[in-house]
């Protein structure tokens, strides 16, 4: 008889915790072990399945004992632990890796710097209107690994950031999608910006024929990729600039789909998500949805219905016909490129927050266009002074939600859009971003 083989598993969070079920459950000897503190809720969990764990430290003899290794997203490769790992070769994986070999579901994966929660969410709400037996996961709410555990899904949806591809080396999704590029996390890929777009590739690098790569056509980092590299599934662009043969482009003012036999169009006036970036979400997930056979009514119907994420866009209240818009999701220059562009009226911009080496140089245009009043919330504003100082009418300083949104609301004319889109991290004022976006809220609702 074999010994059990153990697993250790790094860090004792939604994934660690959700991998740590899964593990017991498939004959696994289990460790868990975090560098810091295990919240009580996973604490609970872990106790409730007879799981052995550890937190705030290491304790490295047993760990080296393992047979393989579980590391959880947030952990970076140079942590002193997993160093010692590597060189004494034991294998290091990610949650994804080992929970998608307990399943035969059909998954759909999805990466990419931008829009992955929103697609997510889009391309499970779709297919469970169609009524497949479906499960978000991921980076989103309820681990994969917990899921998997359970056994009772035909489906998975999953969002997948770099961290947790670069940790696979057999997974392959069914059908992938690589939303865009953008520079991101650069401080855990050597601060190259190629290393980066590699890891996100990952995602299609165990496909075969048999699998679906769905990815923005528009987008010159992707092409650049795929002009020096191959894939071996099938690829099936999306555009909203040109119009292709096959895969999902625009075309007088409709989406239209088009793989093989199977097509649809609908009105872009007619989807619930507001702004031209998602439109391209809408017609990456409309793919799956058009691969996966639902009926073309359904999808309609939900992308009638699907307004967006919390955070993302989302629009809080009008005031005194002021819209005020909650992006607190948008951590980087590109996603805030395209809350400006989606701007119909003038915006008086809440931005700001701990600057990730942003280069502001490509927002110039838009905030020429369409801003009116700049409200710096962060501690150190000095870039967004620099870049936007000269071409704004009003610019000011603050590090108080209340304050930038009362100031917000006293520059704010007839129609104008106050927008929260920071560019920026949240961790100078803020817990997080979902912190900073219920600040704002709140701070409006209290106008
Ligand atoms: P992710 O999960 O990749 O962070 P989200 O769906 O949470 O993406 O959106 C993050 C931010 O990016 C939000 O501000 C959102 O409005 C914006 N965004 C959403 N989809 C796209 C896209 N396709 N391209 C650029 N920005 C996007």
């Amino acid at each position: 008889v074999n010994r059990q083989s153990k697993i250790v598993i790094l860090g004792g969070g939604e994934s660690g915790v959700g991998t740590a079920i899964l593990a017991k459950q498939t004959g696994f000897e289990v460790f868990v072990s975090d560098f810091g503190k295990i919240k009580e809720k996973y604490k609970q969990v872990l106790i409730n399945n007879e799981i052995e764990w550890e937190e705030e430290g290491h304790s490295e003899e047993n760990i080296l004992l393992a047979d393989v290794v579980m590391k959880s997203p947030g952990i970076p490769d140079k942590a002193p632990i997993v160093q010692k790992l590597l060189e004494k070769g034991v294998k290091v994986i990610s949650e994804i890796e080992f929970a998608a070999k307990y399943t035969d579901a059909t998954i759909v994966g999805i990466t990419g710097s931008n829009g992955k929660t929103t697609t997510a969410s889009l391309v499970y709400e779709i297919l469970k209107n169609g009524e497949l037996n479906v499960a978000l996961g991921g980076n989103i709410g309820k681990s994969f690994a917990e899921q998997v555990s359970e056994l009772r899904y035909e489906n998975f949806v999953l969002e997948l950031s770099s961290f947790q591809l670069d940790g696979i080396e057999s997974f392959a999704p069914h059908i992938a999608i690589l939303t865009n590029l953008s520079p991101d996390h650069l401080d855990r890929y050597d601060y190259k910006y190629e290393n980066y777009i590699a890891s996100k590739f990952r995602i299609a690098m165990n496909q075969t024929s048999q699998d679906y790569f769905i990815y923005d056509a528009d987008d010159v980092e992707i092409d650049k990729w795929l002009s020096k590299n191959t894939i071996k599934s099938r690829l099936l662009p999306f555009s909203i600039k040109k119009e292709l043969s096959q895969g999902a482009f625009k075309k007088n003012n409709e989406i239209v789909i088009n793989i093989d036999n199977n097509k649809f169009n609908m009105p872009i006036s007619e989807i619930a998500m507001q702004g031209e970036h998602n439109v391209k979400n809408a017609m990456a997930a409309t793919t799956v949805a058009t691969l996966l056979k639902i009926r073309k009514e359904t999808i309609r119907r939900s992308l009638e219905g699907f307004s967006g994420v919390e955070h993302r866009l989302e629009k809080v209240l009008k005031i005194n016909n002021v819209l005020y818009i909650n992006d607190s999701k948008a951590t980087n220059v590109n996603a805030t490129f395209y809350a400006l562009d989606s701007m119909e009226n003038p915006a008086i911009w809440i931005v700001g927050g701990v600057d990730k080496g942003n280069n502001y140089s490509e927002l110039l245009p838009l905030v020429n266009e369409k801003v009116k009043a700049i409200i710096c919330l962060g501690v150190d504003n000095k870039k967004i002074i620099e870049a936007f100082g000269n071409i704004v009418d009003t610019i000011m300083e603050t590090t108080s939600m209340e304050v930038a949104v009362r100031t917000a609301y006293k520059l704010a004319e007839r129609n104008n859009t106050v927008l929260l889109s920071p560019a920026c991290a949240s961790f100078d004022l803020f817990e997080n971003y979902e912190d900073r976006g219920r600040q704002f809220k709140n701070a409006v609702r209290n106008l």
